[in-house]
């Protein structure tokens, strides 16, 4: 039957490399035969851990085989998963997402938690199944808590996220606060990326009711900075809602140092932003400020109002 492959959402960001690896260890010390495998492209953020552990990115695919064996990590959207997950065996899943267009033929595996970060429930995990946590692993788990809740001040970060982040933090004997914001800043280096690249970076496609939308979500550490690509960016954006037929897209540049975001919103349906968040969109953008979270504070917002 060959490995069961495990992975994380399409457009990877670092929760679903890491918690991948993390499973992939997991499951392997429970004598599974697995491999962590990832749906695109590694970025600088999750780059910057693996370098830092002097580890190798898992191999991209971009589709399985009918049958094949998969455990989900970090999702559960088909959208948002491999071409093919329709005919593919799902036999876990360990994600803190809505469950949303989920269906299976036969039992599995189900465990979500409403958590910041997949990472802090394979922490638990291993917590349950006595597997030792070394170094290696609480930088992984660490980091990828760090860049889910955007160093804790994101709305979906938990007193659990941040309990387990300060166990991990001995484990790994560093200091978090500041090799955090050095991950999260070479995230947010992006300026060798075409707006084509910066718009599928972390972009989820996702049904708002029957509104066809991608969400898009850049970091940065500067709005103005990357507002000087605005015109390219609305380019890219408006060919993508062309050609995969969107009723909207909404890029969100989120400015991690203080916390708010600028969105870019274009689609037959931009009215939905301006309807969510009480605002008039002027050159298609509209600044919101307090909103860093897709999963918090745009997906469930935006649905509400479709
Ligand atoms: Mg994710
Ligand atoms: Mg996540
Ligand atoms: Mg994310």
């Amino acid at each position: 039957m060959g490995k069961i492959l495990i992975f994380g959402h399409k457009n990877p960001d670092t929760d679903s490399i890491l918690s991948a690896l993390l499973m992939e260890k997991f499951d392997k010390n429970l004598g599974f035969d697995v491999e962590a495998v990832r749906l695109g492209n590694v970025n600088k953020e999750t780059q910057y851990v693996l370098d830092y552990l002097g580890i190798e990115a898992p191999r991209m695919i971009d589709e399985v085989l009918d049958g094949q064996e998969v455990v989900l990590v970090d999702h559960n959207e088909f959208a948002q998963s491999v071409n093919n997950i329709e005919n593919a065996t799902i036999t876990c899943v360990v994600d803190h997402h809505r469950i949303c267009d989920f269906k299976t033929s036969a039992p599995l595996y189900y465990r979500a938690e409403p958590l910041g970060c997949t990472a802090s429930i394979m922490y638990k995990k291993y917590m349950e199944e006595n597997i030792k946590i070394e170094r290696n692993d609480a930088i992984l788990m660490l980091s990828a808590i760090i860049s889910d809740t955007l160093l804790f001040k994101s709305p979906t970060c938990t007193e659990e996220d941040v309990k387990i982040a300060k166990e991990l933090e001995k484990i790994a004997n560093i200091n978090m606060e500041e090799y955090g914001l050095n991950m999260l800043k070479a995230g947010t280096d992006l300026s060798d990326l075409t707006a084509d690249e910066l718009i599928t970076l972390d972009s989820k496609e996702v049904m708002l009711k029957d509104v066809k939308a991608k969400i898009a979500q850049v970091n940065t550490a500067s709005i103005p900075d990357m507002l000087k690509r605005k015109s390219e960016l609305e380019n890219s954006i408006a060919n993508t809602v062309n050609n995969e037929g969107l009723d909207l897209f909404v890029l969100a540049i989120t400015d991690i140092i203080e916390s708010n975001s600028q969105v870019i919103v274009l689609g037959k349906r931009a009215d939905l932003v301006e309807k969510s968040y009480n605002v008039k969109l002027v050159d298609n953008t509209a600044f919101l400020p307090g909103v860093v979270s897709r999963k918090k504070q745009i997906l469930p917002i935006l649905t509400e109002n479709a």
